[in-house]
């Protein structure tokens, strides 16, 4: 039954909770498949152990044993909730698998997510730091989301205004840190697409391929292979795909940053700020495909830290500071990780 109190178990091992594949444990562990379930669990929780809500463990390095109770939130289910002549309004369990609904929605001819295919891990982490890919980000297809407050267990709708969505950050990861689970996401999908070819990539397959009129399926099918050739595949290479997000600076900092290396690569953004790929400087700072021991960075993605087999979480966090250090040595800029750090 899906109401009734699920089993909490002890002591669980999570690699296979984690696509970095680190061997770290977790005091309390408990998957949850419903919201009233969850509210059921918190409602009966004596609150001494610290919550982490995992989805599919796609963006967290856990660097040490986690000390607490691990909320793995497992909550399916797809309905369609409104609909009008352009869109769909479809609310997805927060424990579904993202990638799956894509293409559950590609199927169905609904635009609006075909650029972020294949990006690992559940639809309820999605908005947590609004995921983005191939000039598309999240907060374009969100309507809202439903959440519970893990202290006082009262449910609530956060619209779009509500989630702070910026580049890989919402307020889920600033003030509201840890504070809520998500138990479902609506996403308002278009059914006459427009697609967002903007990515070079995309455009070269498409021309390769002389394809003149894309459908949305071409389009996530191209996606697919794109990222099929450039980033490990998590089942077969432990990582978490960026570790690191792309760092902004002032255009006046880039314009010295040219100056000195004038093939530094950098994208332009509102208010006078360049956003500058952290592979690059992680590149130039000697780092790629660069082995450590166990653990190293992608021969061909600097800005991917994996797990050549067997690395604590805390060799990979050491060498992720190590990384942060030359850059910042070399450049004089701080990278801030996209991974979420836990322990
Ligand atoms: C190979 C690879 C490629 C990737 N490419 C991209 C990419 O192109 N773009 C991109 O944006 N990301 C990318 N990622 C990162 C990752 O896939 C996304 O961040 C994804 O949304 C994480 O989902 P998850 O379920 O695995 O979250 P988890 O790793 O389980 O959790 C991530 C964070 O979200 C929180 N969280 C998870 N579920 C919930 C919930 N239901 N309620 C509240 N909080 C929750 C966790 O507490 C944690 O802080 C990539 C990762 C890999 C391994």
């Amino acid at each position: 039954m899906s109401d009734s109190l699920p089993a909490i178990q002890e002591h669980t091992d999570l690699t296979p909770y984690n696509t970095l594949h680190v061997t770290a444990k977790a005091k309390k562990f408990v998957s949850v498949q419903s919201e009233q379930q969850l509210q059921s669990l918190l409602k009966n929780y004596d609150g001494t152990l610290p919550l982490f809500v995992l989805g599919g463990g796609s963006n967290v390095l856990f660097i040490n044993d986690f000390n607490g109770l691990i909320l793995h939130i497992a909550i399916l289910g797809k309905e369609v909730i409104k609909e009008d002549e352009n869109y769909i309004w479809l609310k997805v369990g927060a424990g579904e698998n993202w990638h799956e609904t894509v293409r559950y929605c590609v199927e169905k001819g609904w635009g609006g997510i075909e650029n972020l295919s294949l990006i690992p891990g559940t639809v309820g982490a999605a908005p947590i730091q609004n995921i983005g890919a191939y000039g598309v980000e999240l907060d374009e297809v969100f309507e809202s989301l439903a959440a519970v407050e893990l202290k006082s267990v009262s449910s609530r709708i956060f619209y779009k205004k509500d989630c702070e969505f910026a580049y890989r950050d919402s307020v889920f990861k600033q003030e509201l840190k840890g504070q809520f689970a998500v138990t479902s996401v609506t996403l308002k999908l278009s059914k006459y697409p427009v697609l967002n070819t903007s990515y070079g990539a995309i455009q070269q397959k498409l021309d390769e391929k002389e394809i003149t009129a894309p459908s949305i399926r071409d389009i996530s099918d191209i996606v697919i292979e794109i990222r099929n050739s450039k980033l490990p595949d998590p089942a077969e290479l432990g990582n978490a795909g960026s570790f690191f997000k792309n760092p902004v600076i002032g255009n006046e900092k880039f314009e010295s940053l040219k100056s000195e290396y004038p093939s530094a690569p950098g994208y332009p953004m509102d208010d006078n700020q360049t956003k500058v790929p952290a592979g690059w400087l992680i590149e130039q700072a000697g780092w790629k495909g660069k082995v450590t021991g166990s653990v190293g960075t992608y021969r061909q993605q600097a800005l991917v830290i994996v797990n050549h087999g067997g690395a604590s979480g805390e060799e990979i966090w050491q060498l992720a500071e190590k990384i942060q250090q030359s850059v910042d040595e070399m450049f004089d800029i701080k990278l801030v990780p996209e991974v979420n750090i836990v322990g």
